[in-house]
Order: structure tokens, then sequence, then C-alpha cells
């Protein structure tokens, strides 16, 4: 008779049961499957994390554990350091395979490092599949062994790297034993500080892409930076806890008009690439010569930006949307990283914590690779001297003016044509369209031209490459 295998899956970023090769690997490699998840407090409450997200993650989880009860199987929740946890729950079902998708992040790496030395030296065999990225790193790297770190040449190479194949969700997925399935958080003990956060769970974003594919996608290129339509798929959140594939996703959108969206896909790889390649990402910036840049200090003009009371409406609108709703469209987040950076002169680094304390969706990778971007300290060739106007941005991407009304009640009255800039209308204006600048809204903190001047002459104060230096 030969024995019985049992493998244990440890979800983490991949919280669903289609396309999952880690999951797939557990059930055919084993003849029962025990599905674990770890709470590791350092992920719920450590400075980089987020009530909004932990909300979510939290809900995902019942949602994967009503799915894995439909089929006879249970997800099992243990708290504590993976690299106890994971071997102990291994040695109580008597697991000789361990399964997880591949972290790419640095405590990602590390953690996973010590998760494997540890069940290796117990006889356990530990194996991380593909699953979060849509292509791996190993495929990407340059014939110089280093990694690409400019997007053009990456995604020219990255569109001809064949996808894998998609999977379904393995069935049967028979239970390995009856072992203490421990407990979730119950409902209500994380509490999410956004008000309007969209549904969790595989199904809610099945449901979604599916909608994207009908009817979302082919208005995509000409509205993704538009901030008064729903432009862009709002998937982000699901391909961050992994409750849909970028495979999947990529594979319900090929189409030739696709090629927008397929190149978003493409910065998630590219930034989680870059992390891989360079943790540094994450806390210093990554163009050599700005590590002497100076910034101003936080203060009440931190304060006044994460409150959404600048005096720059569409910089405020973003920063409100972010504290209502847990998200921000692309170009919101560049507005106001841009006005963080460039016009108060902040460092980035504070606008970037801010943002993942908010953000459902917030990834180190992106985050960090978005906010370098906006500050001119990532590794693409933005130009320190490209300073967004945020006049000029709020009058392009919401030229009526809807956007900065659903975020900014009291600048409901204005008119399309003020609204970006409402310091301009006369006093009786003003009073007529109900509200006050420096009364019920705020005047500007900083006049932008010359924030902007002052931007461009602290990165001149440093010895910079001549190419990039050089301009305006
Ligand atoms: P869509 O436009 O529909 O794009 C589809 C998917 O592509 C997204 O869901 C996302 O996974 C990916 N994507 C799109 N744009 C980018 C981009 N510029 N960089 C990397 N991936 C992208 N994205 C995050 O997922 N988490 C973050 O923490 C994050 N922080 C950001 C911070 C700043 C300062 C900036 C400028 C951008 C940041 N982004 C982040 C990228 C981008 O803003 C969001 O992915 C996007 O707004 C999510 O909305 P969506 O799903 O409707 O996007």
């Amino acid at each position: 008779m030969t024995s019985k295998r049992t493998a244990v899956m440890w979800f983490r970023r991949d919280l669903r049961l289609v396309d999952n090769p880690a999951l797939m690997a557990a059930a055919v490699l084993s003849d029962g499957v025990a599905p674990l998840y770890v709470l590791d407090e350092r992920l719920i409450d450590g400075p980089s994390a987020s009530d909004n997200r932990t909300w979510f993650l939290m809900e995902s989880l019942r949602v994967l554990d009503e799915r894995l009860r439909r089929m006879g199987n249970r997800l099992h929740i243990r708290a504590g350091r993976p690299e106890e946890a994971v071997p102990r729950f291994a040695a109580e079902t008597n697991a000789s395979l361990v399964t997880a998708s591949r972290d790419y992040s640095p405590f990602g790496m590390r953690r996973d490092g010590r998760v494997k030395a540890n069940l290796e030296g117990a006889g356990i065999e530990w194996r991380a599949c593909a699953g979060v990225l849509a292509v791996e790193p190993e495929a990407m790297t340059l014939a110089s062994g280093r990694a690409y770190e400019v997007f053009r040449p990456f995604y020219r190479r990255w569109s001809a790297v064949e996808g894998r194949e998609v999977l379904d969700a393995p069935t049967p997925l028979p239970a390995a034993g009856t072992f203490e399935t421990g407990d979730l958080p119950w409902p209500g003990i994380f509490q999410r500080t956004a008000t309007t956060v969209l549904e969790p769970g595989e199904e809610a974003a099945r449901h979604r892409l599916e909608q994207w594919a009908v009817d979302g996608r082919s208005r995509y290129e000409a509205d993704r930076d538009r901030l008064d339509r729903p432009g862009t798929s709002r998937l982000s959140q699901d391909f961050h806890f992994g409750l849909l594939s970028a495979a999947e996703a990529l594979g319900r959108c090929d189409r030739p008009g696709d090629e927008a969206f397929r190149a978003e896909i493409a910065w998630r790889d590219f930034y989680a690439h870059l992390l891989y390649h360079r943790p540094e990402l994450l806390t210093r910036p990554l163009r050599p010569g700005l590590e002497g840049l100076r910034y101003a200090p936080a203060g009440s003009l931190l304060e006044a930006w994460k409150a959404g009371q600048t005096g720059y409406p569409v910089v405020d609108a973003a920063m409100r949307q972010l504290r209502q709703a847990g998200w921000m469209p692309n170009r919101a987040r560049m507005i106001a990283a841009s006005f963080l950076v460039k016009d108060l002169g902040i460092d980035w680094r504070e606008g970037a914590r801010y943002f993942m304390n908010h953000l459902v969706d917030g990834e180190p990778a992106s985050n960090s690779g978005g906010w370098q971007w906006s500050a001119s300290t990532g590794t693409d060739a933005q130009p320190f001297f490209r300073v967004f106007n945020p006049v000029l941005q709020g009058k392009k991407f919401d030229p009526e003016g809807d956007y900065v009304r659903t975020w900014i009640p009291e600048l409901a009255g204005y008119p399309g044509d003020r609204i970006h800039d409402p310091w301009e209308a006369s006093p009786s204006d003003q009073a007529a369209w109900g509200c006050v600048v420096g009364r019920e809204y705020p005047a500007p903190i900083v006049e932008h031209a010359a924030a902007r001047e002052a931007a461009i002459r602290r990165f001149r104060e440093l010895k910079l490459p001549k190419e990039w230096a050089t301009g305006a």
C-alpha cells in the first residue's frame, strides 16, 4: 500500500482558486491539500500598514474559505512568524510538500528564505511557483545580467515573452484531513477608514474583470487619464491580493485596441522587477547624485496636503478621494505626488508612506516606483524640470470640474471654467457661487510658479549628469 502524500498550500498574495499555479501544484502532487494563511502581525501593524487594506484582506480570506468549503476543503489560519508557523503546520498535517506563489519583495524573499531553510531542515519540500506577475524577472534580464531600468525597452521585450497557460481551479481539491481551522479575526475587528471600498473576494474581482472586458476596455485609451470618467479598470486591489492573476486579465484583453491596458500591466511587472533587482527602490533615490537633494520640513504643509486643504482643487479632490475611497486614479496620484514633492518640496518618502497607509491596492513596488517617477529620482527619463501645473492638469483632465465637485462639496456651485482656480473669481462671484476662498475653502498654500522655480533650483544645486540636467 502506498502512503498518502499531503501538501500545504500557503496562500499569501494569491487569494484565488482560478489560475493559481501553486495551488495546482499542491493538488497535482498530493493526495490531499491543507490550505493555510499565516497572519503575520508585521503586515497588519507595521509602518506601511493600512486599515483599508487589512479589512479588504480579511474579507477576501473569508470569501476564499467559503469557496474552499464548497469544495469540501477549508482555509486554516495560523498566527505568528511564518518561519515558525509554516513548518509547524506542515508537521501538524504531516505534509511532505509546501507550495506558495513566489514573492519578489525584499521582505518576502527574506521571509521565504527562512521558511524554506526550516522546512528543508525538517525534510519537507518547498516549491515557490509563478503566479503573482505576468512575466518572471529571469525572463527579462539583459545580456549583461542586469535588469531593465527604463520602461520602453522593458515593454518591448516583455511583450515578446510568451505568457504561461491560464489554469482552471483544481477540482477536486481533497482535504488532507481534519485539523484545527484557527480563526480569522472576527468581522468588525478591523475597521476600514475609507467608506466606499469595492467588494472583496475572488468572485467580485472576476465580475469586475468580466464587466471591464465587456464594456470598459474599449474606452480605455481615450479615457484612462480623465478624472471625471470611470476610465480605468479598478482592478488594482484584485491584482494586489491576487484575487485575479495578471495572466488571466491579459488573456481577456488581447485585442489590438488593448495595447494601452496591457502596457499598464507591464508597468506593474516593471516595478516589481525593479524592486527585485534594486531593493533600495523603497528607501533611496535610484538616480545617482540625488542623495543630497534638499527637502522642506514636513510640518503643516504636509498636513494640509494630507487633509486635502492645499487650495488647489484637483490636488485636494485627489487627497480626499484617497481618504474616502482608499483609491485614486493614476492621473490623480501623479498630480498629488508631484504637488507634494515639487510644489511643497517635501520628501517623496513621506507621501509614499501616507499613500501606503490608505490605499487598498497599496503595493510597495508600484507605490515607490510611482513616487520616485513623480519625484524625478527614479530610473526613468522623467526630467526634474517637468513640473505639473495643478491648474492646467485640472482643466485638461477634469474639464467640466465634475471630479472636483464630487470630492469638494464646498466648490459645487463653481462653473467648470473657474473651479480649478477659484481664487481668480471676483469676490462677488465667489459669494454668489457659495464659497469664498480663504473662508469656506483655503487660498493656495503656495504659489505654483514660485514653487516650481524653487524645485528646479533644488535640483540644480546638485552635480547632475549633463544629459539629464540640461533643458528648461
Ligand atoms: P488601470 O489603469 O485599469 O490599470 C490596470 C492595472 O495595471 C492596474 O490595476 C495596476 O495593477 C497596473 N498599473 C496601472 N498603472 C500602473 C502604474 N503606473 N504602475 C504600476 N502598475 C500600474 N498601483 C498599485 O497597484 N499600488 C500602488 O500602491 C500604487 N501607488 C502609486 C503611487 C503613485 C505616486 C503613482 C503615480 C502610481 C501608483 N500606482 C500604484 C499605479 C497606478 O496609479 C494604479 O495601479 C492604478 O491607478 C490602479 O487603478 P486601475 O486598476 O483602475 O488601473
